[in-house]
């Protein structure tokens, strides 16, 4: 058999160090405990223990004496230093010591061949155990072979999961069952011809539950599924990527029908540029990985899932038909998604009877399956922590709030006046959306601190799920942010740094209504902007000219102007409202929203309803949220 060179090399190295270790052992340790089992003590020692009449032998060896003692009925061995003395043989004689000396000859041939030969072979037998057993767990790579695939093999039962795990994404399981289909069963297709995807590639924002598909994929399809990880090729040595791209494929190719799953494509098929001195490690292995997929037969049933949040970096040469061909979103649930999430991860956990899905699932719009597998794990922790064994409605939540704001920090001390404005603050936010026609009900006003950095929130949640929002209702959601700070300046007179967080929000919604949504008459329907990510929320960037861009931002001050000048109208108006608003929440730290309108309406004029709290529908934030952070540190 022919073993490659790198193969062979590897295989140096290691009996290198055997035999290093060898030289080590008789060199040093051996000598070192040898020299350690017998005392060493003087000449004259000695001598003493003669003339005592202890010592029973002596004997000279080439380079030291040793002799041994008895005494009291318990024998030792001493050596000391040969001493140039004539007189010693008559002493011994007068003592009546048996005394004599070794055959000099060369150290014992047995012994050295066997204190050199049995740890070679000991070597050898672990180094072969060793290395059939890493075969064993990495498809069959020999012994330290550094820069192989670590490609892990699953089977069956080793990811455990299935489609049942996966709640909430039935378009993108639907085309994954399609390719389950086909591993089981490739005749089917072959017979009429047809080609399956080679590559399928799943984009959506993060924690969606792309991994957990692919997973999912690889239970229900009982064939071997090969993961890794995009950041696994790219080694500290260079041109490591493309080797592991090669015995990843290579393996795959043995063990067909099989799946490969390669999760975060993105670090390694990002596109490639014309740059000087660009990422050579990076297109090295994205080259290979192109020629490799081009390589292997498609009817032999390799198929090979990606997964990606930054579809938009990948190179266009590996999206092309008879690569990654096939697209399938994961996007974040909708209300249907969210319950089905919930009642997947609540699966797992004790929980009473009769938590109200569809209020938890109003309660979580913009949420993903990974926020909402981690809600289900804080509304169990809470439950723990209060003593109780199953999960309550109150639990979930409350721990919507925690993921989203964070945990209570009751212990923080805060001074009587910030409070105060804290207060007004929220109150602020909260009148001026009960104000306005378009916006969502209040569900909750605290100035309960989070770890977050909130002192306090508002909470809206809508009545229902919406997918589109209008420009009044964007305008009015920035009325409703500049509460805060209006609140601020009509009852303290200050501006403080607590409004930072609204600020930016309702500049960011200024921006998209001129910039995206071509909503303003000066500059019609015409985007401004080209889109970054779109799903991690990456920047956009302004495609513009200079001078269109100066005037874009100045119709953005002005919306954001009018906004705020709107708000403070709207509280000055409501002053008394305000008032006892903010000194019933002073006294309670949270009030609900049906608290708060029924104090609201006494004040009002134009009576407005309480949100249906009695129907228990609470609900989140729309997208642009308004749970704020009053940051204390100031930038
Ligand atoms: P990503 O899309 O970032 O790869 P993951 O698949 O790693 O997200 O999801 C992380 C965790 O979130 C999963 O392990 C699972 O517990 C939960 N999760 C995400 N999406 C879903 C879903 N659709 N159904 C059930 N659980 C989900
Ligand atoms: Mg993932
Ligand atoms: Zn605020």
């Amino acid at each position: 058999m022919n073993k490659p060179p790198k193969k062979r090399y590897s295989i140096f190295i290691y009996y290198s160090i055997v035999l290093g270790i060898l030289f080590l052992l008789n060199l040093v340790l051996y000598p070192y405990l040898l020299k350690n089992s017998v005392e060493e003590v003087s000449y004259s020692t000695m001598l003493e223990k003669v003339e005592s009449g202890v010592v029973t032998s002596v004997q000279r060896q080439s380079n030291q004496w040793v002799f041994s003692t008895k005494e009291n009925g318990e024998e030792k061995m001493y050596k000391t230093g040969p001493w140039d003395d004539p007189s010693i043989t008559e002493i011994l004689i007068k003592n009546n010591v048996d005394f004599g000396a070794k055959i000099p000859e060369a150290p014992g041939v047995v012994a050295t061949v066997l204190s050199w030969v049995i740890p070679i072979i000991l070597f050898v037998v672990v180094g072969r155990i060793l290395s059939r057993s890493m075969a064993k767990n990495m498809g069959g790579i020999g012994p330290m072979s550094f820069g192989k695939s670590n490609a892990k093999v699953y089977i069956e039962a080793n990811t455990g999961k299935s489609f049942k795990d996966v709640a909430g994404q039935e378009e993108a399981k639907e085309a994954l069952k399609e390719i389950v289909g086909f591993l089981h069963n490739p005749g089917k297709y072959a017979r009429i011809g047809a080609k399956l995807p080679k590559g399928v590639l799943l984009v959506g924002p993060p924690g969606t539950g792309k991994t957990l598909l692919a997973q999912a994929v690889a239970g229900e399809a009982h064939v071997p599924f090969f993961s890794i990880s995009g950041s696994e090729f790219v080694e500290m040595f260079v041109g490591m990527g493309a080797s592991r791209v090669r015995d990843l494929f290579r393996q795959a190719n043995e063990k067909a029908p099989c799946i490969v799953f390669i999760d975060e494509i993105d670090t390694i098929g990002k596109r490639r540029d014309s740059q000087i001195g660009g990422n050579d490690e990076r297109e090295q292995t994205l080259n290979q990985l192109l020629s490799e997929m081009d390589g292997f037969d498609g009817k032999k049933g390799v198929v090979i899932l990606a997964a990606t949040n930054r579809p938009e970096t990948l190179d266009p040469a590996l999206l092309r038909p008879g690569r990654f061909d096939r697209r399938v979103p994961v996007e974040l649930p909708d209300l249907n998604g969210r319950m089905a999430i919930f009642e997947v991860h609540l699966r797992h956990v004790r929980h009473e009877d009769n938590i109200n899905l569809e209020q938890v699932g109003l309660a979580t719009a913009g949420a993903s399956g990974a926020d909402i597998a981690n809600m289900v794990n804080e509304a169990a922790l809470r439950a723990v922590r209060e003593g109780r064994t199953e999960v309550s409605q109150r639990d979930i939540e409350e721990s919507v709030e925690v993921v989203i704001a964070g945990y209570e920090r009751k212990s923080m001390v805060i001074q009587p006046r910030e409070r105060e404005i804290i207060a007004y603050h929220e109150v602020g936010h909260a009148i001026v959306a009960a104000s306005q026609t378009h916006s969502a009900p209040v569900a909750k006003i605290t100035i309960i601190p989070r770890t977050s950095g909130a002192l306090g929130y508002t909470l809206q949640i809508d009545k229902e799920e919406k997918f589109l929002m209008s420009k009044e209702e964007l305008m009015t959601e920035m009325v409703t942010l500049s509460g805060g700070r209006a609140a601020e300046q009509v009852f303290f007179n200050v501006e403080t740094t607590g409004a930072s967080n609204d600020i930016e929000k309702m500049t960011n919604i200024a921006s998209s209504i001129v910039m995206k949504f071509g909503m303003t008459e000066d500059f019609g329907m015409a985007s401004l902007v080209s889109e970054g990510n779109s799903y991690l929320g990456g920047g956009s960037q302004v495609v513009v000219s200079e001078l269109s861009h100066r005037k874009a931002d100045e119709v953005i001050f002005s919306l954001v102007k009018d906004a705020h000048k709107k708000a403070i109208q709207i509280l000055e108006e409501n002053k008394e409202a305000a008032h006892a608003i903010a000194q019933y929440l002073l006294e309670k730290e949270t009030i609900t929203g049906q608290e708060f309108m029924e104090i609201f309406n006494q004040y009002s004029e134009d009576q407005i309803n309480a949100p249906d709290n009695k129907n228990d529908k609470v609900y989140a934030p729309q997208a642009p949220t308004q749970i704020e952070a009053h940051d204390k540190t100031v930038n």
